[in-house]
């Protein structure tokens, strides 16, 4: 058999969400919230569909819904783009990233990318036949060395993939790592930028996140991706968005037609709807703030020590004072022996780097997060 991916195995989230359900431990690995999302949502898909908006939608979205993304983004990033020629709603941020590297990348051509990196940018990249070149974030930290990306970058190079807040660590980018993005592009005419941007409304300490958006010349040549899911709490509902100046939306969308063609109706009809409310989103950077707050004051009556985490729902801790054991073989231990699940950093490096760390994520009820602290108190 020729595989296209012969690298690739299982992504670490199937993995580690399947051994805690075999040995029925809190799973604080795979990011997902365990409590109910707004019902107000639920009722509004529940009319979308009695309305009958139950046949496929436009190509590219509903166009209402794209118009509501349009005019938050205009009050959120003073951002000017298109309904029609820059938004495509998505099924889920992973397929926007997935297909913007699809529709731009050829055998060979180089992507940066930094690690930890999200598990499913490498094998988006090489399934296109071309390479991740990569480089590390500065542990602890988890900032971009810049030095380093201007030594990397070649005539080959395409793309470079950034994502703030930024999953597994939940660093944010600041208004340096934009001026050096800009210079890159100035720079290097060939270069398309995809920024990863699903954790936007999760930002903690009010640091504002820094769209791609609110910068014309840096949107002129990116994809910049988002999802409904981790903002409304329905990761399960797979549904996201992509904007692109539209030369590169042109792109995007010749190979979205022939991919999914559209997503389902009657949830976009509802989010057009729900999106009148600005409050859903406004108010969740403080409120899953109280809960890394709430879970970092359980965690300390634990050996595990915290790495800063300023947005996205994860936390990352070290375990350097409880163990040697790599980080996998210690988070196997930990699902199996003391019933909670994390996720290893090392399954985000290509090299499987193990600084011994593991990432929690804490988008769960008040309870879960309680339970699981207790028993990693017993360490
Ligand atoms: N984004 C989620 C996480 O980081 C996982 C999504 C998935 O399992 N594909 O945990």
């Amino acid at each position: 058999l020729i595989s296209k991916l012969p690298d690739t195995g299982t992504t670490i989230f199937t993995v580690m969400s399947q051994l805690a359900l075999e040995h029925n431990a809190i799973n604080l690995g795979q990011g997902f919230p365990d409590f109910m999302m707004s019902e107000e949502l639920i009722a509004l898909v529940n009319a979308a569909m009695l309305q009958g908006h139950n046949q496929y939608a436009h190509m590219c979205g509903v166009p209402l819904l794209r118009e509501k993304l349009a005019q938050k983004i205009q009050k959120l990033y003073n951002s000017d783009a298109n309904a029609e020629t820059q938004i495509t709603i998505t099924p889920g941020g992973t397929y926007a990233i997935y297909t913007a590297l699809t529709s731009m990348l050829k055998k060979d051509d180089e992507v940066i990318v930094f690690e930890p990196a999200y598990d499913s940018y490498i094998p988006n990249i090489t399934v296109n036949g071309a390479k991740p070149v990569l480089i590390q974030l500065q542990y602890p930290a988890y900032n971009i060395p810049w030095h380093k990306v201007h030594e990397k970058i070649t005539a080959k190079t395409r793309a470079i993939i950034i994502n703030s807040p930024h999953n597994p660590t939940g660093a944010v980018i600041n208004e340096s790592d934009i001026e050096q993005l800009k210079l890159i592009i100035q720079k290097h005419k060939n270069i398309f930028i995809v920024s990863d941007e699903v954790y936007e409304h999760l930002i903690f300490d009010d640091i504002a996140h820094l769209s791609i958006l609110r910068y014309p010349e840096l949107l002129e040549r990116s994809f910049v991706c988002f999802s409904f899911g981790k903002t409304y709490h329905c990761t399960g509902w797979k549904i996201g968005y992509c904007i692109a100046s539209p030369s590169l939306m042109h792109e995007f969308r010749k190979v979205h037609q022939f991919n999914c063609f559209s997503v389902n109706s009657f949830v976009q009809y509802a989010l057009a709807e729900f999106l009148n409310n600005e409050d859903a989103y406004l108010s969740l950077s403080n409120f899953i703030q109280r809960k890394r707050d709430y879970f970092q004051n359980l965690m300390k009556t634990t050996k595990f020590r915290p790495l800063a985490s300023h947005g996205s729902y994860f936390q990352c801790y070290s375990y350097k004072d409880l163990s040697d054991e790599n980080d996998m073989e210690f988070a196997i231990r930990l699902t199996k022996e003391y019933g909670v699940t994390a996720i290893p950093l090392s399954s985000f490096y290509q090299n499987k780097r193990d600084d011994k760390v593991l990432r929690f994520c804490f988008a769960k009820k008040e309870g879960t997060l309680k339970e699981a602290a207790e028993r990693l108190s017993r360490l």
